[in-house]
């Protein structure tokens, strides 16, 4: 038991101490991993609900740790931008790639870290790494979950209509999953909403939150945004989402997220149906 302060008692419990020790293993890796420049970009497929077809790519990060583990220790760190600014580069060089070998129509949908978003520089390295690439600014899109947005809801708005401006378009991630009031949604000028897969997951007979993913598909029409699911992986959520409107899916029951050479199989097949 440690002193901290008058009536303040730290207690370290032994899984305490070995949650520190496993963070800074994962500091120290994250830093070398770094300057090697030692991740990897898997691409999971979204789907258009109308035609069935690849509509475009989520990238999402991979290293020795899940995202979900080192993402939020690598913000703490302050080691976020320096990795975000390296994702956005690199898939949209992929992007790329696939636009030259006859995919234009291709979408890239990229995670972005709120302080990310908040990083004075980030609009004019969006507009750097999308004229680098020599890419149409509609086919990019930026993620930021819900409760990341509402973090800071007046530099929310103001760095996306600077992204607006760029042209690139801004979908909200985990929506439903911030508990906001959704008053601020007249606010914020973006494009897509992503339904989060804790409801997607709840489908079912009798299910409460049908009714809910109702409400939100409802909702985007008014908005005028697109609606996409994510984390479809039956045929009975995918029936569902069809059945109500969504426009876009994606999940396991199509694919998870893929390296690029397996990404190209399955472009290649979609070509060749
Ligand atoms: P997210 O943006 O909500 O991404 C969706 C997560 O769900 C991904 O986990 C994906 O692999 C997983 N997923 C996809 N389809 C299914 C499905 O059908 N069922 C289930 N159960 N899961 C599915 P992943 O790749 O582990 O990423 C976790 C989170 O880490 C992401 O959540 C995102 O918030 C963050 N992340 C990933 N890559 C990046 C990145 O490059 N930058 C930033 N800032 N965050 C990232
Ligand atoms: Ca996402
Ligand atoms: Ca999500
Ligand atoms: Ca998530």
């Amino acid at each position: 038991v440690k002193h901290s302060g008058k009536n303040n008692y730290l207690f370290f419990h032994p899984d305490m101490e070995k949650e520190i020790q496993k963070r800074s293993t994962i500091e120290r890796e994250l830093r070398a991993s770094l300057q090697e420049k030692d991740f990897r970009i898997f691409y999971q497929p979204k789907i258009d609900t109308a035609t069935n077809q690849i509509q475009g790519f989520e990238a999402l990060i991979r290293w020795k740790y899940p995202p979900d583990v080192f993402i939020p220790i690598a913000e703490e760190l302050g080691l976020i931008n320096e990795i975000g600014a390296w994702v956005l580069e690199e898939s949209i060089r992929q992007l790329k790639v696939w636009h030259e070998a006859g995919h234009q129509h291709l979408v890239l949908c990229i995670n972005v870290s709120y302080y990310q978003l908040n990083n004075r520089e980030f609009p004019e390295l969006v507009k750097t790494c999308i004229h680098k690439g020599s890419i149409e600014p509609s086919l990019i899109e930026l993620e930021i979950t819900e409760s990341m947005a509402m973090q800071n809801a007046e530099m929310t708005k103001g760095v996306f209509s600077r992204l607006n401006e760029i042209g690139v378009r801004i979908a909200i991630d985990d929506f439903g999953t911030g508990f906001s009031s959704l008053s601020y949604l007249q606010d914020f000028t973006f494009d897509t909403l992503k339904i989060d897969k804790s409801f997607i997951g709840k489908i079912g007979p009798c299910s409460k939150t049908n009714y809910i993913i109702q409400a939100l598909i409802t909702l985007s029409e008014a908005l005028n945004v697109i609606v996409v699911a994510e984390g479809v992986e039956t045929e009975e959520q995918l029936e569902f989402i069809k059945e109500n409107g969504c426009d876009l899916w994606q999940g396991y029951l199509f694919s998870e997220p893929l390296p690029v050479d397996e990404a190209n199989m399955l472009l290649e097949a979609e070509n060749n149906r």
